[in-house]
């Protein structure tokens, strides 16, 4: 068997070498390694492929977050409401912007952030409300479009997770994540759905005012050469990684599809095991029954494959499993309200029941595109030996 690994980007670089040597020594033969016509065709490559109006690429997914929240003009003291259960990027940037993040739960079964708790945490401070699409699977956006459009309020995906992924909506209309809110964030790290081979991130927006002063912000703040109109950033994805994601989106649907059907073979194997939650996957788009993973409606991209053990014996599971040469993750351990850099008085932790179980229930299996069925099966008799002993 294969050394398993949590994430195989070898196995992946080996189907797309060839291509992927020759266009980055294109790029070095040409010098344009900033901002050059390789950046500028994987934005509108990644555009068409998201049918969104603007696509600006950035230097990471955490500074994605922050321009896309500057070129709201959010103000310090607007409060942002987020998910208590995410990647510290996301509340970290609104605290850095001096917003006041406000944390809510999560709802148990898509790890997702709670409609009923946006709505309660609610205040005439609020401005906006930054949904993560955790683990590859669309946040509820029917629910939360309608509390932003009731409240005024922004909505900014953060879709470092679940580039690929679609939501549908009650209406019958399916968009691709990131391409619903007024803007949205993506992240271009190696082990994202989408990765490129350093650091890379991207904003997308439909709306073309919106576009246009993030443009500016990412470059100094300046729309005419040597004019600095506002405080910008310096954000860039360079032309390597920018060619290399050009070698990769046109795989992207086949990368997601096949993590989908490594989900489909644990699901299979964890059917009826007991002190096993397998992940849910909410509202397919194809009509078939939800927690049928497809692969036509793109409901979830399965950046993560994450079970829930409900037998407190999550930790001894995860020492287990590296005794077996099984690699897991906790994704996450810690409630973001509980992380020193964000605790507040105004937290009670009895808004956090399912933030505060999940973090000492979950743990996240091997997910990537080339994992093979003997792999597959190794983890879960492993996993199945020991929750059976
Ligand atoms: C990865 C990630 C980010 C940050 O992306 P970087 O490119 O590492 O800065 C933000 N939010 C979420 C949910 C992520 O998973």
């Amino acid at each position: 068997m294969k050394k398993i690994q949590m994430v195989d980007l070898k196995g992946q670089y080996e189907q797309i070498k060839e291509q992927v040597n020759s266009s980055v020594l294109d790029v070095i033969n040409s010098t344009a390694f900033i901002n050059g016509p390789e950046v500028h065709s994987f934005q509108k490559e990644l555009e068409e492929y998201l049918d969104v109006k603007h696509v600006i690429p950035c230097a990471n997914g955490t500074d994605a977050l922050q321009i896309a929240m500057m070129g709201l003009g959010l103000q310090p003291g607007d409060e942002v409401i987020t998910a208590d259960f995410t990647f510290a990027a996301t509340v970290e940037v609104i605290a850095l912007l001096q917003l006041t993040p406000i944390l809510v739960d999560v709802e148990p079964d898509s790890f997702n952030i709670d409609p009923e708790a946006i709505k309660k945490a609610i205040t005439p401070k609020t401005k906006a409300i930054v949904p993560v699409h955790l683990f590859g699977q669309a946040a509820n956006m029917d629910e939360i479009m309608a509390i932003a459009n009731q409240h005024d309020l922004y909505v900014i995906e953060d879709n470092a997770q679940g580039i690929g992924s679609s939501y549908k909506f009650s209406n019958g209309t399916t968009t691709k994540t990131g391409a619903i809110g007024q803007v949205a964030s993506t992240s271009f790290f190696p082990s994202k759905n989408l990765g490129c081979y350093g650091d890379g991130g991207a904003i997308f927006t439909n709306d073309d005012d919106l576009a246009h002063t993030i443009r500016g912000i990412v470059n100094h703040g300046m729309y005419k050469r040597y004019h600095h109109d506002v405080v910008g950033v310096n954000s860039r994805l360079d032309s390597i990684q920018a060619t290399i994601l050009r070698a990769k989106l046109p795989n992207l649907d086949h990368y997601n599809n096949a993590r989908r059907a490594a989900a489909r073979k644990y699901n299979k194997a964890f059917e009826g095991v007991e002190n096993i939650i397998t992940p849910k996957v909410k509202g397919n788009s194809c009509g078939t029954d939800e927690n049928t993973i497809c692969d036509t409606c793109n409901c979830h991209v399965f950046h993560q494959y994450t079970l829930r053990i409900t037998n407190d014996k999550r930790d001894q599971l995860v020492q287990h499993l590296n005794d077996n040469g099984v690699p897991c993750g906790v994704y996450y351990p810690i409630p973001l309200h509980s992380q020193k850099a964000y605790q507040d008085t105004r937290y009670n932790e009895a808004d956090f029941p399912i933030t505060n179980q999940l973090v000492k229930e979950v743990i996240s299996l091997p997910m990537h595109t080339e994992l093979d069925d003997e792999q597959i099966e190794f983890i879960t008799k492993t996993i199945k030996d020991f929750v059976s002993q």
